[in-house]
């Protein structure tokens, strides 16, 4: 196989030596000519997502914001956002909610919609097509002038990581090289990382994956939420790890995992767990609050999701009626998506966080994460 960004890499590497794993990552799935969210709309397609398997979960999170939005004293304007909207589904359900607040639509638009892809952008703006959106290619492109009530649902996974190997009580980073046999596959530095010193009591052969990449958005969100006021709701597989992440990729085609994804740059999808832990720290070194992360099962039932199921289902009929509970499961429960994936609530310093974070009756419940998708 020799698809543009093979050939790309190779010869980078070939030149210059191994590359990073996030530049390899970066280049996979972004590369603005080629890269996997370039080129195609893939959600649905080789994944499938909470607002894509049901229209409740959109409908719920715009109205947690919303709520957030009251509790923050309704300021006006303010504004909705989204970073990496996917196919717009989400966008769309929750502006539908929105309808049942007064005033809420008006306070809350236009809605900012950040995305890098141009082909999910040409497919978002049909999705959307007479609601009042804007896009931007980042978050600091939208004008700092109001409260931000933001959601970003399966964006921190998508973004670039690195890992580590510790061995011999040194952490050693992973690159992207040529083997013996010429093909694109991992290779170890030869010096230790500095990045490792802040591990230091691992077993051998423990993987650690780190993500300046996510450090940094969750460092965007926070200093706009600092300074403009509003919230954020950050949904994502992964947990708040106290050890090593271990090594958590996961390459997708056509619904199926890939074992060796070095061959297929731009064919495949990659993600990761997301390890909020980072994140959190993150966001308080910005002075925002954070509440979570909580299983997306518990959050979803706190905000109502089988009351809203049933007056859905109320007007359908028995199939379509026992479709949509089935959908509703699937988000919830905990051997499917409803403890693998976590809510993180985020608040401006000093403001109400979001609806549906706190356990009112114990602690969370911080189950192991398992596969996703
Ligand atoms: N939220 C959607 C899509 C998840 S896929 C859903 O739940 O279905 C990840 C999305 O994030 C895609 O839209 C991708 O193009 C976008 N994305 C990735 N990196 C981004 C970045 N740095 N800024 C904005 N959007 C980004």
């Amino acid at each position: 196989m020799s698809g543009p960004l093979l050939q790309l890499m190779r010869r980078k590497i070939e030149a210059e030596g191994p590359i990073r794993f996030d530049e390899w990552w970066q280049t996979c799935l972004y590369h603005p000519g080629h890269g996997y969210y370039a080129t195609r709309v893939p959600i649905g397609a080789d994944f499938v997502t909470a607002p894509e398997i049901s229209q409740v979960f959109g409908e719920l999170l715009g109205l947690a914001l919303v709520q957030c939005w009251l509790d923050q004293g309704g300021p006006r304007p303010a504004r909705l956002a989204e970073i990496g909207p996917g196919k717009g589904t989400l966008m769309a359900d929750a502006w539908r909610a929105l309808a049942v607040v007064p005033d809420a639509r008006d306070a809350l638009a236009p809605v900012a919609l950040v995305e890098i892809s141009a082909a999910l952008r040409s497919f978002q703006a049909n999705r959307l097509r007479g609601l009042p959106v804007e896009w931007h290619d980042a978050l600091e492109q939208v004008a700092a002038d109001r409260p931000l009530y933001l959601i970003a649902n399966e964006l921190f996974d998508a973004l670039p990581i690195r890992q580590l190997v510790h061995l011999s009580g040194h952490w050693f980073e992973r690159r992207v090289g040529i083997s013996g046999s010429g093909h694109l596959g991992l290779v170890l530095e030869t010096r230790p990382s500095p990045l490792g010193q802040i591990m230091p009591d691992c077993p051998n052969g423990a993987i650690h994956e780190i993500s300046p990449a996510r450090e940094a958005m969750a460092t965007a969100i926070g200093r706009r939420l600092a300074a403009c006021g509003g919230a954020a709701l950050l949904i994502d597989y992964g947990d708040a790890y106290e050890g090593p992440t271990g090594d958590t990729v996961q390459a997708v085609r056509g619904q199926r995992k890939v074992h060796d994804p070095f061959d297929l740059p731009g064919e495949i999808d990659l993600t990761s767990r997301v390890d909020f832990a980072p994140l959190i720290r993150a966001f308080a070194a910005t002075g925002c609050r954070t509440a979570g992360p909580v299983p997306q099962g518990e959050f979803l039932g706190r905000l109502g999701i089988e009351l809203r199921t049933e007056a859905l289902a109320r007007g359908l009929d028995e199939d379509r009626a026992s479709d949509l509970w089935s959908r509703t499961r699937r988000l919830v429960d905990p051997n499917r998506m409803g403890r693998t994936f976590k809510v993180l609530g985020v608040a401006a310093p000093g403001q109400a966080l979001p609806p549906g974070l706190v356990d009112e009756t114990g602690p969370a419940d911080q189950g192991e994460a398992e596969a996703h998708r």
